[in-house]
């Protein structure tokens, strides 16, 4: 099964080169020129720190993305699924991680033909695992290739989801691996989703310092039983400079940061991370207009709410508005009553106009769409630059 990108359609493909006026509504809208700042920002940030940068994939299952971070300067991507790693593999990343227990035995024959592929253009596929049953399955499906699979011993290090207790059992997968001539022990996957959206600073340092322990208690059991792990890999953007402060992790697997979101804006602001900002967008259009609101063609079918609504952006000369619950189509847009206030209606937009909106989560939300509207140039004067297809788009 390879990952089929949907064709484009033909009112998309004649927008390149377009002003970003043009650009109709509700649409997925990137930011290049801020995309591109945010992972400079997180390239610094990996250098000065001397960790190696895997950005996660699952927040754009795009290979175009993904080709931009290699660029950049990152060692390889993470993927989610097995379709994600599809999709980079396709579009030419070489290096590829999936950070997630894969045990079906049809996705596992497609894990190893990416493995043969990557493998055989000089590149690698890694994978999670988590239980000597996943081992085996990996070891069976692998047989019908002769390409070797980095494999990664996920411990759980506090969000209770997968990983394997961080004790002498993360020790018995390792020689479980060392007996298999496919698969390589490459180290250790220790990621705490919990700990990226704890509000303040120091909750989330408590819980990396935390993390970290055990991570750093696996790392001993390893090496005493000589099977050291080479590479740690973990963090996101909520956290990732305190597994760098933690000297714990020797790579970073962040997604977010390239977009951020409402959720990640509301996080207490790290002074030892650096500051992203919102480069996702869903463009919209207000469509109806009452006496005290608007409302905008933009509801839950554009925007994921996990976690929480959006929040408009407001672009030079516009008011400010807060987003309501609208439903599947619409967005409820109310003014957000300033102290000059002059009446309710000068504070709404127009008929016709565009509204700009933050997702509250923007992994989610890029899964809703089948395309992204690439913009150079800012929101308000920019031009589409490219249609970049949601590849992986889907749960597979
Ligand atoms: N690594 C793993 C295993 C994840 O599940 C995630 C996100 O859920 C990330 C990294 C990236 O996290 P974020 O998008 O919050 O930076
Ligand atoms: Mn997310």
């Amino acid at each position: 099964m390879k990952a089929q990108p949907e064709p484009l359609p033909d009112h998309l493909r004649a927008l390149v080169g377009q002003s970003v006026d043009d650009v109709d509504t509700p649409a997925l809208v990137v930011d290049l020129d801020a995309v591109n700042r945010n992972m400079q920002r997180m390239v610094e940030f990996a250098a000065k720190h001397r960790l190696r940068l895997r950005p996660h994939g699952k927040a754009h299952k795009s290979a175009l993305f993904g080709r931009l971070q290699l660029q950049a300067g990152a060692v390889g991507l993470c993927a989610q699924t097995v379709a994600e790693a599809e999709a980079l593999g396709a579009g030419g990343i070489n290096d590829v991680l999936i950070s997630n227990e894969v045990l079906s035995v049809p996705k596992l024959r497609r894990v190893a033909a990416l493995a043969h592929q990557l493998y055989t253009r000089g590149g690698r596929l890694s994978l999670a695992v988590d239980s000597g049953e996943g081992i085996e399955r990996l070891a069976q499906a692998m047989v019908l290739t002769r390409a070797v699979i980095d494999v990664y011993i996920e411990i759980d290090i506090g969000q209770g989801r997968c990983g394997v207790a961080p004790d002498e059992r993360a020790v018995t997968l390792a020689r479980q691996l060392a007996g298999r001539s496919s698969l390589r022990f490459a180290g250790l996957q220790a990621y705490h989703g919990g700990a990226q959206h704890l509000r303040t600073v120091a909750e989330r340092h408590a819980a990396i310092v935390e993390a970290a322990e055990k991570v750093n208690a696996v790392r001993r059991l390893l090496e005493a039983a000589g099977l050291p792990a080479d590479v740690v890999t973990g963090a996101g953007t909520g956290t990732f400079a305190h597994e760098a402060a933690s000297g714990a992790w020797t790579e970073i697997q962040p997604g977010s940061f390239m977009f951020m979101d409402v959720d990640y804006l509301r996080n207490e602001r790290d002074p030892a991370q650096p500051q992203f900002e919102p480069a996702l967008f869903i463009k919209s259009q207000v469509i109806s207009l009452a006496d005290d609101h608007a409302v905008c063609d933009a509801g839950h079918k554009s925007h994921a709410i996990d976690s929480g609504l959006p929040e408009v952006q407001a672009l030079p000369g516009q008011a400010p508005l807060r987003f309501a619950n609208g439903g599947d189509e619409h967005g409820v847009l109310h003014p957000e009553h300033t102290a000059d206030e002059d009446g309710p209606l000068s504070h709404l937009p127009a008929l016709g106009e565009a509204v700009w909106l933050i997702p509250g989560h923007c992994d989610p939300t890029v899964n809703l769409h089948s395309h992204y509207v690439v913009v150079r140039g800012g929101l308000a004067a920019g031009r589409v630059e490219a249609i970049a297809p949601v590849e992986a788009r889907g749960v597979w």
